[in-house]
């Protein structure tokens, strides 16, 4: 059994993840400071003799003896993570130095939640590890993006100059149940809206594009990179390379849940990137990993899932 911490684990992918891993027998400590985390979402395993829940912030150091990390503490929605944006930054950066600390103390293996963000409004299609990205340093998206380069940073370097375990994914837009519902996610947005009989807000002409990876696929790949050999630092690039434009996905939403709700269309946020879509060779070479969950499929499971907070609502 191994002691597992997972920061930011009352989160959305915190909370599946916890629950994979309680699932694979091991101990596990979830800390989070509930920023746009839930104790619902850790509610069904809240008993188990091998879960933990500590409300802590990881801008502050941590003392807890482990023998893995998985570090999620970061607010992921733009309309969250753009709020306090100095927050942000300091949740991305103070939170990788202090769980770096911490990995290093108890030398255990840790593992980033980085993010397709790093690679800002990409020039290069789809998106290599190998692409360094075009980011704007001072924009309303740099907090996140520019948190989470310099976490990569400290990653790499406390590799290099402590001969730490790490772990480097690049996660791409993922979705599923547990996401919050007024979040400001496009899926979780559309989903709600269609089901409230409210207008779809499109953003811009809605021609941007994404690429959509169902929470248990991307769970599947946390875990499976994690226990990969110690030479497969990453970064690794973690998504599903189906790519749609916001247009099709408002479609799919409103074929999907029956709905009579039309489309909005409204002004594009700023710096949102154009396209977005992984190059995952890399994944699939050295962790025989790939998304198995079809975009249809996973919509069904988080319609399902909103209903029927909707209906208790
Ligand atoms: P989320 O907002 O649901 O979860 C983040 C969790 O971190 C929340 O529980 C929040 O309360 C907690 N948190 C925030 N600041 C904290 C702090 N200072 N100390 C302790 N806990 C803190 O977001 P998510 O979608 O589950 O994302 C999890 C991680 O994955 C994030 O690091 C995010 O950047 C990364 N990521 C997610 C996606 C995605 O599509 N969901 C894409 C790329 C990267
Ligand atoms: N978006 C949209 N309507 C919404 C919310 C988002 O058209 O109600 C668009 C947004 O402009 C972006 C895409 O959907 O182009 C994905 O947005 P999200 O915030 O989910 O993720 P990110 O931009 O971080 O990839």
């Amino acid at each position: 059994m191994k002691r597992i911490l997972v920061t930011g684990g009352a989160g959305f992918l915190g909370s599946h993840l916890c629950e994979r891993l309680l699932k694979n027998g091991n101990d596990v400590l979830c800390v989070d400071n509930f920023y746009t985390g839930r104790r619902s979402n850790v509610a069904g395993f809240m008993k188990t003799p091998y879960f933990e829940v500590m409300r802590h912030d990881v801008c502050f150091p941590l003392y807890v003896e482990v023998d893995q990390i998985y570090n999620l503490a970061c607010p992921a929605s733009p309309i969250h993570y753009q709020y306090d944006p100095v927050q942000t930054t300091k949740t991305s950066v103070h939170g990788a130095i202090n769980m770096l600390g911490l990995a290093k103390r108890v030398k255990a293996k840790i593992f980033q939640a980085s993010t397709s963000e790093v690679y800002g409004d990409p020039k290069v299609h789809p998106q290599p590890e190998s692409y360094w990205g075009n980011v704007n340093p001072v924009g309303y998206r740099s907090c996140y993006d520019e948190g989470k380069r310099c976490a990569e940073t400290l990653f790499f370097d406390y590799y290099r100059q402590h001969k730490l375990r790490i772990k480097v994914a690049r996660i791409f837009n993922t979705y599923g149940p547990r996401m919050l519902p007024d979040d400001g996610r496009v899926v979780s947005n559309f989903i709600m809206q269609a089901l409230k009989g409210e207008p779809l807000t499109v953003y811009g002409d809605g021609k941007q594009t994404r690429s959509f990876c169902y929470v248990d696929d991307m769970i599947e790949g946390f875990v499976k990179f994690m226990n990969s050999p110690d030479e497969l630092t990453g970064p690794v690039n973690l998504g599903n390379p189906g790519e749609f434009t916001m247009l099709e996905l408002a479609d799919k939403v409103l074929k999907l849940t029956r709905s009579r709700s039309k489309i909005v269309f409204k002004p594009l946020p700023n710096d949102d990137p154009v396209q977005r879509q992984p190059d995952i060779s890399l994944a699939k070479d050295k962790l025989k990993w790939k998304p198995k969950v079809k975009l249809e499929d996973g919509l069904k499971e988080t319609v399902r899932y909103f209903r029927k907070l909707v209906s208790e609502m």
